[in-house]
């Protein structure tokens, strides 16, 4: 597994295995890995002959809060991390390889990236869509691998890649779980016990959602209430959004006829957990999960 730094050293890299007939899959991450990103390198290796993963703290993507001087931040755990899965080499940039002084570029997707997470996180999809389109350019990737833990972050990406006219098919892999339900998320290490005990509420709530929907409910306000009552009995969450979208478009659903996502976003306490939940009326339907 190599670990590499410079935007030149990878472009030669890929371009050399490219050459090679290797067909690449590349799995941007920020670091503090845990076993939701290794699903993805996993994914990854079942998919392609060669993979990339980069660790970047990416600066862009943060508001003005303690958030980017505060993430967890352990590169050569991470390493250690991938050096037992299938791993061919490992882009470390320091943050001047990505952002040169003077650079004044931005990449803006301005549809998607307004509503929800981007309502909530001014500037935060501008961040995520600048430095993706850097990395593409660097990694020059066949297969980009996402995860569903970031729903709209994976369809402001698809948009950028079909706008752009990128040549990388993406793959989204599934959102893993601690045994108890609490999607796994490297901001989950702020939370105290009593806090990661409340944030049950999350899945929680979705599974009820789940279960309304496939009860025969097809009342988005009636469902959307009872997440909502779920997750106001817990005293230290406050909710951002919980909505249910059409999970391409992200349009409010009108009808829960169809697959539907359900999203969630909270503080508990000051931490900002999200969620999500794809869920069909007949659960025999591939998107039924
Ligand atoms: P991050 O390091 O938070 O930028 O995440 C890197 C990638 O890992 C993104 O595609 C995330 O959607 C994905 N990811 C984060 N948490 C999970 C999880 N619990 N399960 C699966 N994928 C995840």
């Amino acid at each position: 597994m190599r670990r590499l730094q410079s935007a030149t050293q990878m472009l030669e890299w890929s371009r050399r295995e490219r050459c090679s007939g290797k067909g690449i899959a590349f799995v941007p991450t920020m670091g503090a890995l845990h076993e939701g990103h290794l699903s993805l390198v996993d994914l990854a290796a079942d998919r392609a002959s060669r993979v990339v993963v980069s660790i970047f703290v990416n600066p862009a993507q943060f508001g003005p809060s303690k958030d980017l001087e505060q993430y967890p931040r352990d590169v050569e755990r991470d390493m250690e991390m991938l050096s037992d899965r299938k791993v061919d080499a490992v882009f470390v940039p320091e943050e001047d390889v990505l952002y040169p002084a003077g650079c004044t570029t931005l990449v803006v997707e301005t549809g998607l990236s307004e509503i929800l997470e981007g309502a909530s996180r001014p500037g935060h999809f501008r961040g995520v869509v600048t430095v993706v389109t850097k990395l593409l350019l660097i990694v020059e990737p066949d297969l980009l691998v996402l995860g569903q833990k970031d729903a709209q972050q994976v369809a402001v990406l698809r948009r950028l890649i079909h706008d752009l006219k990128f040549s990388v098919d993406v793959i989204v892999g599934p959102i893993i779980r601690e045994s108890g339900g609490l999607a796994l998320s490297s901001r989950n290490a702020y939370l105290s016990d009593d806090e990661r005990r409340q944030a049950a509420c999350l899945h929680e709530s979705l599974f009820e959602a789940r279960n309304l929907v496939r009860g025969g409910e097809d009342d988005a306000g009636v469902v959307l209430g009872a997440m909502r009552d779920r997750i106001e009995r817990e005293p230290a969450v406050r909710i951002d959004y919980v909505v249910a979208v059409h999970p391409d478009t992200f349009e409010p659903a009108t009808s829960l006829e169809g697959p539907t996502l359900f999203c969630v976003a909270v503080f508990v306490g000051d931490t900002r957990l999200i969620d999500n939940e794809l869920v069909s009326s007949h659960p025999e339907s591939p998107d039924g999960n």
